[in-house]
């Protein structure tokens, strides 16, 4: 019987987390759900010195608003606990003591000006990429160097040491990558990586492969950027005698112009946000999120889904659930995914029409000052909905729902408003103050009637309607607008209207 399913995403918390941050975390949660496995959170903050405050507080919190919940995790617990790599501090020295003990690791004591000074001795020498490697470690001082009992003393002295991977050399290190296929490296490319820290830390290697491995983890699903380091992991595996958890290495995340990782700048350059939520610096900057631009976390959620997988069939909108039931590895792409501002917005669009309008006029209330009924929010609801990307658009889009235009539509004004305009729509104001039953059919077959009478068209009329009622080119039925504002609302906007195009134009 295969081993259960569980799977972790495993931030650090050295800033927000990025939307490919985001992703990885949903294709984990979506992997573990559709293999009735646990998803767990594992904090990764082993690296003191690019610890922020507040980073994995944002993290927990940008998840739970994208509804990716885990199993275990720092603020739920589980049997595999705890979940934060610096309060298992204690775990991880033994483990590298063991690595030592079975000769695939061994003491450094070079500090960190002998490391520079052989860097720059190798630069002069034309070798300007020097590492610690199974060739260059037998100038250094290191355990392989130096006497036994030099070694003991420097560690009894409370001499600052590392602890390196003995690499081996010229060994293909293979491994079957779940996206990529066979990836095989030869370990003549990879340096004695630091397992353990002179500060009695893990380097992140050490305790990511440890704690994969203590949480019985049987799945990495992670970002493209750790690919260099899967070669390291799989010897790690190895060196402790481990069975090796399957690897899944996720496409990069690209600009929407060119070809590079989507960074913060593009966001800032193009205009979107590139995290999930709102982050404050310690400055007192704030860099914009999906769920304070307005975004439903379903729309944010459902359009990542698709940068880099996809169903194989023409559905593209799935609510969690939808992407758990046709989620697969075998259809997450190689290739990096462009990132599509405009495809984002499309997604939002497509969310906000598939609330009722009573649910719309919900949220408005709640997230405006908006003192209009709950019955006129829906109206407005109904008519803006199709227009609008965020709820709140609702509100400013179809102000003029609420009160008379200010301003009239410039170019309307330009190409419709010809020498027969004033007194046509001084007509319409009288006609349509005659209408019996004030509904959009008996307005729209009024219309239709009186424009045939006036030989006018649809094209040349209904927009001097609309421009009088609502001050804009374009909108929702305009039928259905003049029903929701009354009889004498419409007539009085149509006279003020004409008054105020008039003056336009003779100020031109
Ligand atoms: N702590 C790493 C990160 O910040 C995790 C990489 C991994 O999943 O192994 O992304």
């Amino acid at each position: 019987m295969s081993k259960p399913v569980r799977v972790r995403f495993a931030p650090s918390p050295t800033g927000p987390l990025h939307m490919g941050g985001v992703r990885t975390a949903l294709y984990n949660y979506l992997f573990a759900k559709k293999n009735n496995g646990t998803f767990v959170i594992r904090i990764e903050d082993t690296d003191q010195t690019r610890f922020v405050p507040g980073a994995q507080e944002y993290i927990l919190d940008a998840l739970s608003w994208c509804g990716i919940m885990p199993a275990e995790g720092p603020s739920i617990g589980g049997d595999y606990g705890p979940y934060i790599q610096s309060e298992r501090k204690e775990t991880y020295r033994p483990y590298a003591e063991l690595l030592i003990e079975h000769d695939k690791a061994y003491y450094a004591f070079d500090s960190a000006d002998d490391l520079t000074a052989m860097r720059d001795q190798a630069k002069q020498m034309g070798m300007p990429n020097w590492q610690y490697n199974g060739v260059t470690r037998l100038s250094m001082k290191n355990s392989l160097t130096l006497s036994s009992d030099d070694v003991k003393n420097r560690i009894e002295n409370g001499d600052p040491y590392t602890i390196r991977m003995k690499m081996p050399r010229n060994i293909d290190v293979r491994f079957n990558d779940e996206i990529r296929g066979w990836v095989v490296v030869n370990t003549n490319n990879l340096d004695d990586k630091v397992l353990f820290k002179s500060d009695g830390m893990p380097t992140y290697h050490l305790a990511n492969v440890v704690d994969d491995h203590c949480m019985e983890i049987s799945h990495v699903i992670r970002g493209e950027e750790w690919l260099p380091s899967a070669p390291l992991h799989v010897l790690l595996y190895e060196a402790f005698g481990w069975d090796c958890p399957k690897f899944a290495h996720l496409p990069l995340l690209l600009k929407p112009d060119g070809n590079g990782k989507l960074s913060k700048r593009d966001g800032d350059r193009l205009g979107f946000p590139v995290f999930p939520t709102n982050w404050k610096t310690s400055d007192g900057d704030v860099f914009p999120g999906y769920r304070e631009q307005g975004y439903y976390s379903g729309a944010f959620i459902n359009m990542l889904a698709f940068l880099g997988w996809n169903p194989g069939t023409t559905q593209e909108l799935f609510s969690l659930d939808e992407l758990v039931e046709a989620f697969t590895l075998d259809r997450v792409a190689k290739a990096g995914a462009k990132f599509d501002p405009d495809k984002t917005k499309w997604f939002q669009q497509q969310y906000l029409r598939k609330h009722d309008n009573k649910d719309l006029a919900k949220q408005l209330a709640e997230s405006s000052d908006s003192t209009y009924s709950h019955e006129s929010l829906e109206t407005i609801c109904g008519l803006m909905k199709e227009r609008a990307t965020f709820v709140q658009d609702i509100l400013s889009d179809g102000a003029y729902l609420f009160q008379k235009p200010i301003e009239y539509d410039p170019k309307t004004i330009r190409k419709k408003w010809k020498d027969h305009a004033k007194d046509l729509m001084e007509e319409w104001s009288a006609v349509l103050k005659s209408i019996d039953s004030f509904d959009p059919s008996s307005i729209e077959a009024s219309f239709k009637d009186f424009i045939e009478k006036k030989g006018v068209g649809p094209g040349a009329a209904l927009p001097l309607f609309r421009l009088l009622v609502t001050g804009k080119g374009m909108g929702p039925s305009m039928f259905e607008i003049a029903s929701f504002l009354g009889q004498d609302e419409c007539a009085e906007r149509i006279l003020h209207g004409i008054n105020s195009v008039q003056k336009l134009k003779e100020g031109e």
